[in-house]
């Protein structure tokens, strides 16, 4: 039998957006995948001296978010859980044309899950107020779950779409976004407030402008603790997260590839010998 859901209190929404549209761009800060290093000690994942992005797809969101507060006035506010280094991400989407960034980094948030980060979010989301929309990239290059967006609409009740390739809006209280799955592309119309999450093939993410590097620099990030939202702090970091890492590892390179070179035939032969399993390696 399943238990049943709790029962919600509705939050407090934008609910036309006639006008403006006001936007929320969730923002992951990760180490640059090309650079990760494993402590063999803890296992835990190196982060100090690793050099940090943008999550990618976040980008393309923020961009997203970007290319509709210009079609329709409003806001974009960046919103990242994250350490202090973070703001060097949120600085770089102010400096894109974002209007607000807000980090929330507390040692309480240390070891959350994905389902405590997305408690994290909600209730930053509920501190903000009033938006419309908000977007997501669809997966971080580091986590990889995919999660973090689902889980974040589920907390603010409302609906998601995902793996936008485009979003436009539709009527006055609703957008149209085309996703793209393995076999066709679907057209969705989805009522606002929602959450979309997007690939990367939605946009080109824009270079900041000189002005906007300037405004950037000086630009007041807020910063909010576990005692600044919405939320019960048992509900986030190694307390709110019922998952846990056991072991992190790079998986070991077991044999090189090998470069065909010759005729034609030769290379055939060679490859039918490989698939065949004759001989795995030459040498
Ligand atoms: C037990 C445990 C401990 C962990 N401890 C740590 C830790 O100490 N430090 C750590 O960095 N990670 C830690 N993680 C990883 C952490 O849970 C995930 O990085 C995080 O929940 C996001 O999941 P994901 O990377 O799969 O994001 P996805 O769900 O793949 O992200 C999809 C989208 O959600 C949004 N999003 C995701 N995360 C954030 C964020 N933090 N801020 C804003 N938007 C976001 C972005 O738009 C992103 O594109 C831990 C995980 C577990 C299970």
């Amino acid at each position: 039998m399943r238990a049943a859901l709790p029962v919600r209190a509705a939050p407090v929404y934008n609910q036309t957006v006639e006008e403006e549209m006001n936007i929320i761009a969730c923002m992951k800060w990760v180490p640059d995948t090309h650079d990760v290093k494993v402590d063999p000690v803890t296992n835990a994942l190196i982060r100090e001296g690793v050099e940090h992005i943008i999550n990618p797809f976040d980008e393309n969101a923020i961009e997203a978010g970007l290319q509709l507060k210009e079609k329709l006035g409003g806001t974009l506010t960046v919103l990242c859980m994250g350490p202090g280094q973070a703001e060097a991400g949120l600085r770089h989407a102010i400096a894109m044309g974002a209007d607000d960034a807000i980090l929330l980094s507390d040692a309480a948030f240390r070891g959350s899950d994905t389902l405590a980060t997305s408690n994290a979010l909600a209730g930053a989301v509920k501190k903000i107020g009033q938006f419309d929309l908000i977007l997501c990239g669809k997966q971080a290059i580091d986590g990889d779950t995919a999660q973090v967006p689902a889980g974040l609409a589920e907390r603010l009740g409302i609906p998601q779409v995902t793996f936008a390739i485009s979003v436009e809006p539709a009527d006055k209280n609703s957008l149209q976004v085309k996703r793209v799955s393995d076999e066709a592309y679907e057209l969705i119309e989805v009522k606002l407030p929602a959450l979309v999450s997007v690939v990367k093939q939605i946009n080109d993410p824009r270079l900041p402008s000189m002005k906007g590097v300037l405004k950037s620099k000086k630009f007041p990030i807020k910063v909010w603790g576990v005692s600044d939202i919405e939320i019960d702090p048992k509900t986030v970091g190694f307390d709110g997260s019922p998952t846990w890492v056991s072991r992190t590892f790079v998986p070991a390179r077991h044999s090189r590839g090998e470069t065909l070179s010759g005729t034609a035939g030769s290379i055939a032969e060679r490859l039918v010998d490989i698939i065949s399993g004759v001989s795995i390696n030459p040498s």
